[in-house]
């Protein structure tokens, strides 16, 4: 089974969030299982200045395709590449003029988006269909798999290249996260060179705009996200961003598949970033972490202070303007709490002006450090995920992992993998962290209440550490689930093909001027 994986983000060479950490987990465990996957990525700066070039494959095709224009698009070529500690090979779309700007991946140093957002992430949709085309001979995809709204486009392009009578590879895409849609004026659409007839309210039309997201909803065979209880709730009006009616009627084609956690990266038992190593049996270790905490964000440095911690891009999606609200009454019970993020210029000013409020008690990091996410997962008692809307969540896996209980609200991903400190669970020794329903600072409260009450009988607190701790959320259950997903689109593909056999390249052939 020949699997292209196209995405715009790759931990650890480029990251805004979690959908890095997926791209590095997911794919090698897909390889693991058997699956010959390559990835197909733009090449940013943080991405070429470390690959090294294997060959050139061709140029990006441009002029015409089967059903008329390709997208206008600059100078492009594509190239086999490899990646230091990557086990794959990895296809880079090497077009300067769109991708040569070192930094985040979809915004200017202003903090805007790139004005050529579209031709950018256009052009990564036109170069996985092509490749689905036969533009590397040598390696023809039997499925096409993308991830998120920037390669939107490339199950629109396989559907045009189907429609116009040739093979093509099955697409699967993978919602991340259904907010950001990759909307663009209507305009743009005669650049993109798709047929005049996908932009309509049946394709990629939305009220009067192009929308990569719904490109992908509509064309793609198969649509995942990142967990079974966001599946759901994109179905609905409260978290469908406006493309739940479209997503209601592909419910068919649409699973949650949970994401997993590399515990190569996010294991206390042997990550290099923590002051000492700690595991399950060794969890008083743990206090190390809590002091390199405490020192490094300016915190009083008092073992038995409940430290609460924050690793998160700040935004309104991970509720967290209820912190500030809270902020007082956490102080009063002793709570300290450690803030590392960076995003919405209002939250960032109100947890600088909480940090002088409370100097000893709250402690900010502006900004995005991976050596302190490691401090603050395991430093920290207890990890807080307040989100509005969670489509999976990673932080608070990696919270269970090293035993620092997540606090949550009942959303999403959140409310698949955490299970609150009730009694009964409790009891049942279910229990793995505190779940809220209402998105307020009351329900808030009332969860850090329960962490308050539970870190008054530290033996209940230790069981639960333990428990978490004990949990595996593996990439490897990820992969078997994508792969049956692909072996029910293409059964007939081989799972374990060499580098050249498989499908016949020249079957493949573009039939189109590269
Ligand atoms: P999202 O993808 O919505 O941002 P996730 O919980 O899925 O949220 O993934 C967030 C990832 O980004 C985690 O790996 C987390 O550790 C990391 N992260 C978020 N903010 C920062 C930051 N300021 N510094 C370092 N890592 C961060």
């Amino acid at each position: 089974m020949k699997v292209l994986y196209v995405c715009a983000e790759l931990y650890p060479f480029l990251k805004t969030g979690g959908l890095a950490d997926v791209s590095a987990g997911l794919a090698p465990a897909l390889k693991d299982l058997g699956c010959e996957v390559r990835l197909l990525l733009p090449a940013f700066p943080a991405i070429t200045n470390v690959a090294h070039t294997l060959r050139p494959v061709a140029p990006l095709p441009k002029g015409a395709s089967p059903w008329g224009p390709s997208p206008a698009l600059p100078p492009a070529d594509v190239v086999l590449a490899t990646l230091p500690d990557l086990d794959m090979a990895v296809y880079l779309v090497r077009a300067p003029a769109l991708y040569a700007r070192p930094g985040n991946p979809y915004l200017g140093p202003d903090g805007k988006d790139w004005s050529d957002n579209a031709q950018r992430f256009c052009a990564l949709g036109w170069t996985a269909a092509t490749l689905g085309q036969g533009l590397d001979p040598d390696w023809v995809p039997d499925v096409i798999h993308g991830h998120d709204w920037h390669v939107g486009l490339a199950p629109a392009y396989v559907r045009a290249f189907a429609e116009a009578g040739c093979d093509t590879p099955a697409t699967v895409f993978t919602i991340h996260n259904l907010a950001y849609q990759g909307l663009f004026p209507s305009p743009l659409f005669p650049t993109l060179g798709l047929p005049a007839n996908f932009f309509s309210i049946t394709g990629l039309e939305y009220f009067g705009q192009v929308s990569f997201m719904k490109a992908a909803l509509q064309y793609a065979d198969r649509i995942t996200t990142v967990s079974p209880g966001y599946a759901r709730e994109i179905l609905t009006a409260t978290h469908g961003f406006g493309l739940d009616g479209l997503l209601r009627e592909r419910a068919p084609a649409l699973s949650g598949i949970l994401n997993g956690v590399d515990y190569q990266v996010w294991s206390p038992a042997t990550d290099p970033l923590l002051p000492r190593t700690y595991d399950v049996n060794t969890l008083s270790d743990k206090a190390a972490a809590k002091h390199t905490l405490q020192t490094r964000f300016g915190l009083e440095p008092r073992a038995d202070a409940l430290v609460f911690g924050v690793v998160s891009r700040l935004t309104e999606q991970k509720g967290l303007h209820l912190l500030p609200q809270v902020m007082a009454e956490l102080v009063r019970h002793g709570g300290q709490l450690a803030v590392l993020g960076q995003g919405d210029a209002v939250l960032e000013q109100a947890f600088a002006d909480a940090a002088i409020h409370y100097p000893q008690q709250v402690g900010v990091c502006i900004g995005y450090d991976e050596t302190s996410a490691h401090t603050v997962l395991a430093g920290a008692d207890v990890i807080l995920v307040p989100s509005a809307f969670e489509p999976c969540g990673l932080t608070q896996l990696y919270g269970l992992r090293y035993g620092t209980l997540p606090l949550v609200r009942r959303v999403g991903g959140l409310a698949d993998t955490v299970v609150d400190c009730a009694l009964e669970n409790l009891d049942a020794q279910t229990a793995t962290g505190f779940v809220f329903e209402e998105l307020s600072a009351k329900g808030l409260l009332s969860a850090l209440q329960r962490a308050f009450a539970l870190a008054r009988r530290p033996h209940e607190w230790r069981a639960v550490q333990q428990h978490g701790m004990s949990l595996r959320f593996d990439w490897q259950t990820a992969a078997r689930h994508y792969l049956a997903l692909y072996r029910s689109l293409r059964p007939h593909a081989n799972s374990f093909t060499g580098p050249h056999s498989g499908s016949s390249g020249d079957a493949h052939q573009p039939d189109f001027s590269v």
